[in-house]
């Protein structure tokens, strides 16, 4: 499996018995990247089967604290298992000062260095390595809060093996080639390059909206992603709840789902007065039909 994302917590403000806060773990091409740290985070990483080794990269959304309390017990598990690779933790400039605050006091030394990379509103790409970038934009909530969108490079063209030797393709001319070059023989006549090379798979796309209320500035930012996880905190009983708070509507998520033409919607961050989300789930059908209400410790692969 290429990709997925496991939803740890998919409630709002208060944890439930049934639901933690939010907390979620996207995974790429075996790297595993932490989207918020509610209270229990460790703990559902332990039910989850996620390898706490495997996290290196933390992306906090905004200040409140079903999206980030649970941070420093994380920190603090780190710290006693001895963790010797640097954490990389991106978020509001702001947590960097909680971060320093909480550490000070942390018995021993910390066994591993924080790497913080602050966000503010004129930033974009905030991690980029030779598969994927993650990029950040600015989410319609109360605090300063963040969006990310995670995009998978585009691979190289595969080059048909038969097409070496039939043309006498030197290895020199290969990598040009697979970025898209056509190739000319010895006489000068030209191969074009859909001749030569198969296109590589579509490359995937993610985007994790959490808290907003429905702000269709994003638009263009989540245009045709393959997933988008965006907030549903209300039904429309609850719209006017929703305006006032900085939330969404389930059938406003499903709205911008359905005007960013994305493949699939995944909707949380539910209030803990729907016991059922069936209700937020059906509403967010009647807009957009490939709706998801997640739960916790359901995990969605992405092909
Ligand atoms: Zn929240
Ligand atoms: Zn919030």
């Amino acid at each position: 499996m290429k990709s997925s994302l496991t939803v740890l917590g998919s409630n709002s403000a208060l944890p439930t018995s049934e639901r933690f806060s939010s907390a979620h773990v996207f995974q790429m091409h075996g790297r595993f990247f932490l989207i918020d740290c509610a209270e229990g985070t460790q703990i559902l990483l332990r039910k989850n089967k996620i390898s706490f080794s495997a996290i290196d990269h933390i992306f906090i959304t905004h200040l409140h604290g079903d999206h980030y309390l649970g941070l420093f017990g994380l920190l603090s598990s780190f710290n006693l298992l001895g963790r010797k690779k640097d954490l990389h933790i991106y978020g509001p400039e702001k947590l960097q000062d909680i971060i320093t605050f909480h550490t000070e006091y942390i018995e021993n030394e910390m066994s591993f260095s924080i790497v913080f990379h602050g966000i503010n509103k004129n930033t974009t790409v905030i991690f980029e390595d030779k598969m994927l970038t993650v990029s950040a934009f600015s989410m319609k909530h109360r605090i300063p809060t963040f969006g990310f969108l995670f995009k998978e490079k585009l691979k190289l063209r595969n080059l048909k093996k038969e097409t070496i030797k039939q043309y006498h393709i030197p290895i020199k001319e290969i990598k040009r080639i697979k970025e898209g070059a056509d190739f000319i023989t010895n006489d000068g006549s030209v191969i074009p390059n859909d001749i030569l090379t198969i296109a590589p798979p579509e490359p995937i796309s993610f985007a994790f909206c959490s808290d907003t209320m429905y702000n269709e500035n994003i638009i263009p930012i989540i245009e045709g992603v393959d997933l988008l996880y965006h907030e549903a905190t209300f039904s429309e009983e609850f719209s006017q709840r929703a305006k006032e708070t900085f939330h969404s509507t389930a059938c406003q998520a499903a709205t911008l789902a359905l005007k960013a033409h994305v493949r699939t919607l995944a909707i949380g961050h539910f209030s803990a007065r729907f016991k059922d989300v069936s209700i937020l789930e059906n509403e967010a059908k009647t807009v957009f039909e490939n709706v998801i209400a997640v739960r916790d410790g359901m995990k969605i692969k992405i092909s």
